[in-house]
């Protein structure tokens, strides 16, 4: 980072400071996760310099042989990893390749249908502040709220009731393995599309240890950079010829400009790395980490939304503790634990303040932490909790002390990058 440091000392106060963040904290949002540094050495390349719109070998610009390769890399290898006959891989996000299957497969005020965000879908599902809410008429589905998992029964009566273009699977903050053949066998009773948006468990898809909803769905979308593990980005697979087409017209021309080319080169890392040995061993121990920490929660009278996991996350239901989700995120902020604060089914408050909180195993699983750490992380979490002296998430100052110097030499115990870049001290 030299040269940073020379040309912007303050972009360069940044990068050190952020970096000592993820060096030295316990990273805990289920979304987020370590890439690699082939990863991001290949985004920080000079690839991010070529104009490349269109798709390989139809470009409307020259000079274009060495991105069409590496983007026709990423496309055979999201094909191979996932066993898809089309993939496109130049969403620039998650948000756009939903934005672009919708725009593939319906017309603005058709209706579609999505989990409701307060019961763990995304706001691209059709949150009435995303643009999904305000194009399409929205019909929410939600979870069954004495099993607090997905009542398939009620998302088969809304279907039958409104006929809905598009059915939504997925979600950012269940914890479930999704029925992915009934959602089919619904959208087929009603002549809709299905697509599962696999965002936050596609490393386990691509390990081969969750059903990969390809074998059900008309078209799966997806980020490349939470459990997948690659660079800040979105991906569109599809079986279906015609599908394929349209989802390509509408990424570009209809929503995207130039694509990102070093994103598309790191994505092709990315997907290489998913298809190691390793990388399936990770996956499987993201979910045991996972099991095993929200066992470890109940164990000290944590309410886990829906009884427990199969996935990556859980959801803790503070009620029981009596402390809202926006104290407990800033309680352990201040100790150098990251959560996020979530809402939880039947919520009664605000999203703001929220009962829950949300907790993911992929990013400490990527530092080497087994089921020993996952115990000591929900042990310092409790230990924080039960310390919260008022609702601005305040710890008792000798508790936040002891917790932090715990937290930093449990990531001590875990190197992340410090071992492997050189020049910068952290
Ligand atoms: N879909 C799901 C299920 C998500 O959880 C997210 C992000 O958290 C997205 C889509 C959007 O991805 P992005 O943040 O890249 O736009």
């Amino acid at each position: 980072w030299k040269h940073v440091k020379q040309v912007d000392p303050e972009i360069y106060e940044v990068l050190v400071n952020e970096l000592k963040r993820q060096e030295y904290g316990l990273e805990l949002i289920a979304s987020e996760n370590f890439a690699s540094l082939a990863v991001i050495e290949t985004m920080g390349s000079m690839l991010t310099n070529k104009y490349a719109e269109g798709y390989p070998q139809k470009r409307y610009y020259g000079g274009c042989e060495w991105v069409d390769r590496a983007e026709e890399l990423a496309i055979e290898r999201a094909k191979r990893l996932f066993g898809a006959k089309f993939a496109n891989v130049q969403p620039h996000s998650g948000s756009q390749a939903n934005m672009a299957v919708y725009l593939a497969l319906a017309q603005p005020g058709d209706t579609i249908m999505g989990m409701s965000l307060s019961h763990g879908g995304h706001l691209t599902h059709g949150a009435p502040v995303n643009f999904s809410g305000k194009i399409f008429k929205v019909v929410p589905y939600g979870v069954n709220l004495e099993t607090e998992t997905i009542d398939y029964d009620e998302v088969r009566r809304l279907a039958l009731e409104h006929k809905p273009k598009i059915i939504v699977a997925g979600g950012s903050a269940y914890a479930r393995i999704i029925d992915f053949k009934r959602f089919r066998e619904i959208a087929d009773e009603v002549g809709a599309y299905l697509m599962v948006d696999m965002a936050h468990f596609a490393g386990l898809v691509a390990a081969g240890i969750h059903p990969n909803p390809l074998e059900y769905a008309h078209v799966v979308t997806s980020t490349t950079h939470k459990t997948l593990r690659g660079p800040r980005g979105g991906l569109i697979l599809t079986n279906d010829p015609d599908i394929a087409k349209a989802v390509d017209k509408t990424i570009f021309p209809g929503i995207q400009g130039g694509p990102l080319m070093h994103v598309i080169a790191a994505k092709a890392v990315c997907f290489k790395e998913a298809m190691t040995e390793e990388f399936k061993e990770y996956q499987k121990q993201v979910v045991k980490n996972a099991k095993k920490m929200a066992e470890e929660f109940q164990k000290r009278g944590y309410r886990i939304v829906s009884g427990g996991t199969d996935t990556h996350l859980f959801l803790v239901d503070l009620t029981p503790k009596d402390i809202t989700g926006k104290a407990a995120e800033k309680a352990l902020e201040s100790c150098g634990i990251t959560v996020n604060k979530n809402t939880i089914p039947n919520e009664k408050r605000s999203p703001f303040v929220a009962s829950g909180i949300r907790i993911g195993t992929p990013a400490v699983t990527t530092r080497g932490m087994k089921e020993e750490e996952m115990e000591e992380i929900a042990e310092m979490i409790d230990l924080v909790l039960s310390n919260v002296t008022d609702e601005n998430g305040t710890v008792k100052p000798e508790v936040r002390e002891e917790v932090s110097k715990r937290v930093r030499e449990l990531c001590e115990r875990f190197p992340l990058y410090r071992d492997k870049i050189e020049g910068v001290e952290i």
